[in-house]
Parts: structure tokens; C-alpha cells; sequence
């Protein structure tokens, strides 16, 4: 059976030639779900696992800008439509100078799994570019956006693809996106999501990733016998999500004393609230991701060009980007006692590092925990379909639903003994959705 995984993934790996965080990310879900894959033969009949593997449509495009000086600057955009057997294509934009097709395909076959889990009718995409924001003007900014979406829109639609923000691009690139798909379409619909209160957004969404990791979290805690309340919180990154988080970490009662940027991280053992996170805020709009001046404002120790999985704590929640624990961090962090990761960005872990915390500690994968920014997503395009605004509590109660059925579907797939297998129950929960739709709907 193992010899048959191998050709599988060769099989991938030389049609894909490196492209190797999707051959990662394939690899994790098929390890997981090859038994029962195995012991379904319906499945293997119509060849599943090897079409959910290709993309159904990849865009590539040119995305050509004027910077400030008056120079022509050229881009390379990206949409991968993934998986459209649960509904239209959905999933975030990523503008980044790491970008790659390889990226992009990993991100949206993740998400294909991802958007199953939230009982949301959502495919699976993807798509960015290797623009960087950061250092840019709010002039180039937004050319670069119109410019991006002057070639997309023809491939997206409320019924079609509804792309939303991720690393990079957030509510004022969601902005400039939307009003340029407006003016090309002439039409006011629900593309994008991530948009602002007063023209079509929902509440909670800005917050919802991280306020998701969280109640996801929290059901891991419960389910051990334990509570966030108490809890001394590692967190990294400080966007959107682990914004997200550390406000609903505080809100219960847990104590978030770290949080990183591409220069290094921050310790504060007082814990990081309050006023502490309107000033990350602020150092956020400049454009600029450094959180060293974080260190000089509230005499707290900043430690460069380290992740933060090095300081003692009970609870990790990974919030900045793919395989940001190596095997060395996930040690260290066992060896502390900390006894959960909830990783809220997507492939946080590396391959080993996961498969070493899985075995040690209660350990969940990205596509599980992360899960409440695109279900939100998916309660903000309900709202545009019906033209209506729901009340905060109403998003959040929903948000807080979808999060302990996705935990519950974890646990039903994943249980071994007294523990849970996070990693295959996310998995095995989200493939079984996707393969039937797939099955159903024929050799398409
Ligand atoms: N980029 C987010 C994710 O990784 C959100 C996608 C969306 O809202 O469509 O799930």
C-alpha cells in the first residue's frame, strides 16, 4: 500500500516539477486519507484523488503599474480555480514577493479541503501575485490593484469565483479591487468578500480568523479537560489573524506574550493587550511589518531574527505563514511543556515538525483552525445574496457554530484511543464532501 502512495506522489511530482509546498501540502492529505480511500472503492472507480489534485483552471496574467517615479513596473498575477464541486471557487488573494504558482497551489488546494470543512457551500481557489505592498504608496497600491483586476474580473463572479483577502492584501486592497471589478462588470455583487461595513461587508469578518483559531482552540482545551483562561499564549505574526486572536485570547482570559515580524519577535511577559495592541496597530498602517519598535515603547525584550517557539508556554498559536515551526521549534516547545498548537496559518508547520507535535501534544492543522476567516466569507456573500446585514452577536454565534462543527468533525474522523488525530480528521472530514459532490456530479 505505501509503494502505492510513492507512485502517487511521483507520479504528481514529475507533472509538477518543482512546485514544492504543493507537493507538501498533497502529500500531508493523501497520507492521511489513503487508507480510506482504500477501503472505498468508488472513490478509486472514478479516479478521485488524482483529479482533486488538478487544478481545473490556473490563470496567469500580466499585471502591468506605473510606480510614483513614472516607471513601468510589471507583476505576475495568479488565480488557481481549484475545486467547484461544493460552489463557487472561493479563497483569498495573496500579494507577496515570495509568490509562486507553487504557493498559490498549495494554498488552493488547502482551501478546497478548508471551505468543505465549514458546511459552507464553497470550492475551493486561490490567487496573488509576487507584488509586495509593503513600502509601496497608497498611490501605487492602488494602480497595482486596478491593474490586477483589469485582467481578473473577467474570470471571477458571484456565482463564479469570489476571491478575498490574505497575507497582503486586506480591507483597503479589498477596496481598490472591488471598485475596479464595479466599474469593468457595472454590477454591485457580492465579489469580493473582506469588503467594508458600509458597502457589503459583515461584521466580524476582519476579525474572524482569528476569533475562529481561538474557539477552535478553545474546544481542544475542553476537550482535555482545560481552558484558554490562564493560559500563557505564544503567537506569531501581527496581522490580521493574530490580531484576531490575541483580542479573543484576552477577552478569555488567556495571556498572549509574544507576537513576530519578519525582523524578529517580541517577549513581553506582562502580556500584550489593551493599549499594547492600538499601537501594533498603528505600526501596522505604516506599511511596514517590523515589530522592534514595539520592544522601546513598552520595555519589552525584542529577540531578532528568531521565531518565538523558544519561550515557555502551554499554548502555541502560529499565526504569520506557511512552515514557520521547523522540527527544532516543535521540540523545543514540547520540551517546555507546552501541550497545544493550533495553527492558524495556513501549513504553519513543517511536514516533520507536525507529524513530531502530532504525536507528542494535541496538535491542529491550519485547515481546521483557520477555517473561520473564509466561513465568514461565506456568511458575508449569504448577506449580499439576500441584501441584508446580520447583527454582530448573529455572525459571531454562527462563526462560533461553525468552529465546534468542524471540531466535532475532527473528532469523529480522527479519535484513536482517548486522543485525536487533528491532522486526519481534518482531512478525512473535508475530503469525504468534496469526493461524493465529485462523485455525483460525473467525469467533469
Ligand atoms: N485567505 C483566507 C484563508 O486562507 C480567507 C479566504 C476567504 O475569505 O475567501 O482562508
Amino acid at each position: 500500500m505505501k509503494a502505492d502512495i510513492n507512485e502517487f506522489i511521483s507520479k504528481l511530482e514529475n507533472r509538477t516539477p518543482g512546485e514544492k509546498e504543493f507537493h507538501q501540502a498533497v502529500e500531508e492529505v493523501i497520507g492521511s486519507v489513503w487508507d480510506f480511500y482504500q477501503k472505498n472503492p468508488r472513490y478509486q472507480q472514478a479516479n478521485i484523488l488524482e483529479r482533486m489534485v488538478e487544478p481545473e483552471r490556473v490563470i496567469m496574467f500580466r499585471v502591468p503599474w506605473v510606480d510614483d517615479r513614472g516607471e513601468v513596473q510589471v507583476n505576475r498575477g495568479y488565480r488557481v480555480e481549484f475545486n467547484s464541486a461544493l460552489g463557487p471557487y472561493k479563497g483569498g488573494l495573496r500579494f507577496h514577493a515570495s509568490v509562486t504558482l507553487s504557493i498559490l497551489k498549495f494554498l488552493g488546494f488547502e482551501q478546497t479541503f478548508k471551505n468543505s470543512l465549514t458546511t459552507l457551500p464553497m470550492g475551493g481557489g486561490k490567487g496573488g501575485s509576487d507584488f509586495s505592498p509593503k513600502g509601496k504608496s497608497d498611490g501605487e497600491i492602488m494602480r497595482f490593484c486596478q491593474s490586477f483586476m483589469s485582467e481578473l474580473f473577467r474570470h471571477i463572479g458571484p456565482n463564479t469565483d469570489v476571491p478575498a483577502g490574505d497575507i497582503g492584501v486586506g480591507g483597503r486592497e479589498v477596496g481598490y479591487l472591488f471598485g475596479q471589478y464595479k466599474r469593468l462588470k457595472n454590477e454591485f455583487t457580492g465579489v469580493m468578500t473582506g469588503k467594508g461595513l458600509g458597502w457589503g461587508g459583515s461584521l466580524i469578518r476582519p476579525e474572524a480568523t482569528g476569533f475562529g483559531a481561538v474557539y477552535f482552540a478553545q474546544h481542544m482545551l475542553h476537550r482535555i479537560g482545560k481552558d484558554i483562561e490562564g493560559q500563557k499564549v505564544a503567537v506569531s505574526g501581527f496581522g490580521n489573524v493574530a490580531w484576531g486572536a490575541i483580542t479573543k485570547i484576552n477577552e478569555l482570559g488567556g495571556k498572549v506574550v509574544t507576537i513576530s515580524g519578519p525582523d524578529g519577535y517580541i517577549y513581553d511577559p506582562e502580556g500584550i493587550s489593551g493599549e499594547k495592541i492600538d499601537y501594533l496597530l498603528e505600526l501596522r498602517s505604516t506599511n511596514n511589518d517590523v515589530v522592534e519598535p514595539y520592544a522601546a515603547e513598552f520595555g519589552a525584550k525584542f529577540i531578532p531574527e528568531r521565531h518565538p517557539w523558544e519561550v515557555p508556554v502551554n499554548v502555541a498559536i502560529p499565526c504569520a505563514t506557511e512552515n514557520e515551526v521547523n522540527l527544532n521549534d516543535a521540540k523545543e516547545l514540547v520540551k517546555n511543556a507546552c501541550y497545544l498548537l493550533a495553527e492558524a496559518s495556513n501549513m504553519g508547520c513543517m511536514a516533520d515538525a507536525a507529524e513530531y507535535l502530532s504525536k507528542n501534544i494535541d496538535y491542529a492543522p491550519g485547515k481546521a483552525v483557520n477555517a473561520g476567516g473564509v466561513a465568514v466569507s461565506g456568511l458575508e456573500m449569504s448577506q449580499n445574496s439576500m441584501r441584508i446585514s446580520w447583527p454582530r452577536e448573529e455572525v459571531d454565534a454562527r462563526l462560533k457554530l461553525i468552529m465546534s462543527d468542524i471540531h466535532e468533525r475532527c473528532v469523529s474522523y480522527g479519535k484513536n484511543g482517548n486522543k485525536v488525530d487533528y491532522i486526519k480528521g481534518a482531512n478525512i472530514g473535508g475530503f469525504v464532501k468534496v469526493a461524493d459532490a465529485m462523485l455525483a456530479q460525473g467525469v467533469v
